[in-house]
Order: C-alpha cells, then sequence, then structure tokens
C-alpha cells in the first residue's frame, strides 16, 4: 500500500506538513525547571469547582517554577458546547484571582505566540498531522458506519472480549487505495483512526500526584479525526499540547483510563509526551461516606455558588490552596499578606485519593482572610458583591460610604480581628441593626429581669450622649449601674453576687440587646456612636415595651 497516495487521496487540499508548524512554534525561552501548564476547558456553560482547582494547580505549578499558565479552549465537542460559556469561565477564573498568562486571557483577548489558542480555529494543524500520520502508515480511513460500529460490539460482547476497534476487528484496516477511491467517490463519511501497535503488553507512567501507573498498552485504533473533520480530545490535545509546548498536563484522574491512548498518539506522532498530573475529584462527607462533588446534587460544586455568595477571592484561594498542599496553612501563617504564587507548591504533597472538600472549613479560612482585610478593602468588595446580588444592600451603603465604612472599621484592625465575616452574603445580617430597614428589633437578655432592663434603658437614655469620648462613656455606664443598683466592680460582684439584681456585664448586655437586637456584637462604644440618636429611640422604645 502507498500510504502517500492515501494521504494525498483524504487530504488534497493540505499542503503544510508537521515540520512547517513545528518551525511556527519554537521552543519556549524559559529557566530551567519552568513549568509550562494549562487550563483547557471545554466551553458547557458550567464551571465545577474541581475545574478551578486544577486552574489553580496550573497556575501554582507554572508560577512557582518561573513558567507560563495559559488558557486553551476545548470546542471540538460541539453537542457539549453552549453559547456565552467561555466569559462564564473567564468570568469563574478572574473573579478568584486565577488569571492566565497566555491565551485566552479575556473575552475576546488572546495573548501569546503560541495559538491559535480555541481548538475550533485550529483544524488546519490537526489536519497536517492527520495527513502526516496516514502518509507514514500510522493512521487510516475508516468508512464503518454505526450499525457495522455496533454490530461489531454485540459480537465481541457475546464472545466476552474486550469491546473497541481493533485487531480483527478493525475491518477498514487494510482497505486497499482502489477500495478507499471507490468509497470516497460514493461520498461516503469517514473517520481517521489510530493505527495500534499489537498490545498486550504494559506501559509505565509515573505520574506527579499519583506516582508509577502500570497501565495496558493501547491496541485500539482509536479516533483521530471524526467523519466531520474535526478530531476528538485525544488527538487534538497531544497536537495542542505539543506544539503549545507544555511541559505539564493537570487534569482530572477521570482522564488515566484513556491516557495509554494519549501515549499511543504522541508516540505515532513522534512528540514527546508531556508530565501529566492527574487529580482525584473534589470529595464531600454525605452522611457519613465520601463521594464526589456533583454537579447534579450539589449546588456548592458550581464555581458560580461561591460568586453569588460572595466568597472573597483569597478566602477561596487559600482553601483550595490548603486542600492542595496541607503545608499551605503553615505558610500562610507565616506569611500572611504574601501572593500564594509565592508558596512553593508541590505535587508530591497532593492527595492521590481526593481532597474532601469542607464548606465549614471554607469559611473559616474566608473568615480569617476577611478579619486581615481593611475597612476600605471590605467596602468595596461589599459594593461590588452587593451591587449585582443585593440591591437594597447596596443602596444602603452607598447612600453614606463614610458610614458604612466606619462600620466595617469597628473592632477592625490589630492582632486579633474578629471573625464574623466569610462571605458578603453574610454582610447584610452583620450590619443590620445599624439600619432602620434592616433592624431585626431589640431583645432582652434572659438573666436580667424584665422591669429592671427597662429601668436600665429608661435611664441610660438619659445620660447617653453621643459626644462622650470613651472614658466619658465608661464612667456613665458606672454612673449607671449606681443609678440602678447593678454592681459596677466585677470582683465584688463575684464575690457576692447575691447581693445585686447584676454586674455591669448584665448593664452593657441590656443595652446591647436593646440597640442590636444580639447577644453578642463588636465593640459597644462604637456602635452607640454610629447610632447616636437612633439608639436613644431604640432604648426608649424597649425600656416602653
Ligand atoms: N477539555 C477537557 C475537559 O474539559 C480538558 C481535559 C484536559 O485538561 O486535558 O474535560
Amino acid at each position: 500500500m502507498d500510504y502517500t497516495k492515501l494521504a494525498e487521496l483524504l487530504y488534497p487540499d493540505v499542503t503544510k506538513t508537521p515540520e512547517d508548524i513545528e518551525a511556527l512554534y519554537p521552543a519556549r525561552e524559559l529557566p530551567e525547571g519552568a513549568k509550562v501548564t494549562r487550563f483547557a476547558p471545554s466551553p458547557t456553560g458550567y464551571m465545577h469547582i474541581g475545574n478551578m482547582f486544577s486552574a489553580l494547580i496550573d497556575l501554582l505549578a507554572a508560577r512557582s517554577s518561573g513558567g507560563v499558565f495559559y488558557l486553551r479552549i476545548e470546542d471540538t465537542d460541539r453537542k457539549r458546547e453552549v453559547s456565552d460559556a467561555v466569559p462564564v469561565i473567564l468570568d469563574g477564573l478572574r473573579t478568584f484571582g486565577i488569571v492566565p498568562d497566555e491565551g485566552v486571557v479575556a473575552a475576546g483577548e488572546r495573548k501569546g505566540s503560541y495559538g491559535p489558542y480555541v481548538q475550533s480555529e485550529r483544524t488546519e494543524i490537526y489536519r497536517a498531522c492527520a495527513k502526516a500520520l496516514v502518509a507514514k502508515g500510522a493512521a487510516y480511513p475508516c468508512f464503518c458506519t454505526p450499525e457495522e460500529l455496533s454490530a461489531i460490539r454485540s459480537e465481541q460482547e457475546a464472545a466476552g472480549e474486550n469491546t473497541g476497534y481493533y485487531g480483527k476487528y478493525a475491518r477498514c484496516r487494510d482497505l486497499s487505495l482502489d477500495d478507499v477511491k471507490a468509497k470516497l467517490d460514493a461520498g461516503m463519511p469517514f473517520v481517521i483512526r489510530l493505527r495500534a501497535e499489537a498490545g498486550g503488553g504494559k506501559i509505565v507512567v509515573d505520574d506527579m500526584i499519583k506516582g508509577k501507573l502500570e497501565l495496558p498498552e493501547n491496541d485500539v485504533d482509536v479516533v483521530l479525526m471524526k467523519s466531520d473533520g474535526i478530531p476528538p480530545y485525544a488527538f487534538a490535545h497531544a497536537v495542542d499540547d505539543h506544539y503549545m509546548r507544555t511541559t505539564h498536563v493537570i487534569r482530572g484522574d477521570e482522564w488515566v483510563s484513556s491516557l495509554p491512548a494519549h501515549i499511543a498518539i504522541f508516540k505515532a506522532l513522534g512528540f514527546r509526551p508531556p508530565k501529566y498530573a492527574h487529580i482525584s475529584p473534589i470529595m464531600k462527607l454525605d452522611g457519613g461516606n465520601k463521594r464526589k462533588l456533583s454537579k447534579r446534587k450539589d449546588p456548592e460544586a458550581g464555581v458560580s455558588y461561591y460568586m453569588s455568595k460572595g466568597y472573597p477571592k483569597q478566602g477561596v484561594l487559600d482553601y483550595l490552596c490548603g486542600i492542595a498542599n496541607s503545608d499551605f496553612e503553615d505558610w500562610r501563617r507565616a506569611n500572611p499578606d504574601e501572593s500564594i504564587e509565592k508558596f512553593k507548591f508541590n505535587f508530591k504533597k497532593m492527595s492521590s485519593s481526593g481532597a474532601l472538600f469542607d464548606t465549614a472549613k471554607l469559611d473559616d479560612v474566608s473568615k480569617g482572610v476577611v478579619a486581615r482585610m481593611t475597612a476600605d478593602e471590605v467596602l468595596d468588595s461589599v459594593l461590588e458583591w452587593s451591587r449585582a446580588n443585593d440591591a437594597e444592600l447596596f443602596a444602603l451603603l452607598d447612600g453614606d460610604r463614610d458610614r458604612a465604612r466606619a462600620i466595617f472599621s469597628i473592632d477592625r484592625g490589630g492582632k486579633k480581628g474578629r471573625k464574623d465575616i466569610a462571605k458578603w452574603e453574610d454582610v447584610r445580617g452583620y450590619v443590620s441593626y445599624f439600619y432602620d430597614a434592616l433592624f431585626e428589633g431589640s431583645s432582652t437578655p434572659e438573666n436580667v429581669r424584665p422591669g429592671d432592663a427597662a429601668a436600665i434603658l429608661a435611664r441610660y437614655a438619659e445620660l447617653y450622649d453621643p459626644a462622650d469620648d470613651r472614658d466619658a462613656w465608661f464612667a456613665k455606664i458606672k454612673t449607671l449601674c449606681a443609678d440602678t443598683g447593678f454592681c459596677a466592680d466585677m470582683k465584688a460582684y463575684r464575690a457576692d453576687p447575691g447581693a445585686y439584681p447584676g454586674s455591669i456585664a448584665d448593664v452593657t448586655n441590656v443595652i446591647r440587646a436593646a440597640v442590636t437586637g444580639r447577644t453578642a456584637s463588636p465593640d459597644l462604644y462604637d456602635i452607640l456612636r454610629l447610632l447616636g440618636d437612633g439608639a436613644v429611640a431604640r432604648m426608649k422604645r424597649a425600656a416602653a415595651q
């Protein structure tokens, strides 16, 4: 069989060779050991948190080695594609600060000289590679119809053999040139298949995360080009990762079973396979059992969940970095203000069995992040989030930004900031008592008699002056204690609690509960100052109830 003639017959219009393409994409000039990684989503309109996790690993691996992280859109599967899916991906990444250096870096914006970075624009490259494979006998056209393929499958199932197009079942392997010509002339659709080597042996792949993987050698004549002239993932990614000079392919471990076919394709093309890092799926605990976070069952599986709840990007990033490498937490403690890009990420420390996702832990990490932010940073972030997600809150904060900033300044700064806010959705509740429109009403501490509480509030409404400084304020609280019979000295109170209706702590709690409706709050002096006359009105109302 003259394979060159066969290749000409199939691709008469293709004149470029893989060597021509090779020359267009020279080796990257990067420091020794630099990793070139890529995030390669399919535009399905949904981004799983697992996808973002792998994008983060791409970013960490590239940045910690002085390499490049690029984004490629894998849109060869038209059936799964939805319109406007690319902005969904880019927004998701950008919201959480995962910004590629190269490729599709923003909607309609491409960067870098290893493109095109969208697979549907690379048909010419795939066709040139497919033609070259046919010309060297490593690939061939297959005209089998879906009916024929399903008949083969039934035969294999009946015989208890592996299913697939291989060995004796690969009927189109040895068609003559005349057969092919006749079928082409008859307008029969065809796919291009890899002519797999015998198989039967084992291959060993040293996975960056999973270690040595021993896998069966590929013996299936997998499809390289579909009948519409578009390659499936296996062929497209091999061609792209080679010409884009990817050094490390980081992806979900659902691809491990197709790895032998991928390696066979790289080999047939004469390309050196990249290093692989297969990430186990993110798991969750469900009734004591571990299972995969599921798009169908778990809202928190989607990246949009974290966007709509308003998780700050650093909270999500820090949490995910902690699941990636457990020593990240120590690093963060030692480097509270450093960018995650400085963290020395290590593949070997990743879980090979599937990290457990825990929203309570995420909230905790995120609260720590918010506690370290300045009041201005909090205000800006909340404004941005509420503009799109909580119009009422936005209007209240935006209506008086100085006051809003002052609210977020209470108890902020210092070594131990309060950990009240995990996500911007929590802010509505956190600030509610500062705004009459959101205030949920006064309450009374359970351990104070209602008559005593009313007396405290009525008297304090007379004593309170928003102009008082902290010392004057505290002196008045003491006066208030004396006027109502409560004990201003905690030591004396503890020595003989039965002698008093309550202590100074109870007095402040009565005031706190009347103005905030809560039993715990940030600094009461600051809250009262910000509420001013509003606080007095609430005290009077509560006293009268
Ligand atoms: N396009 C593939 C997907 O979205 C990506 C696999 C890879 O990263 O290689 O599943």
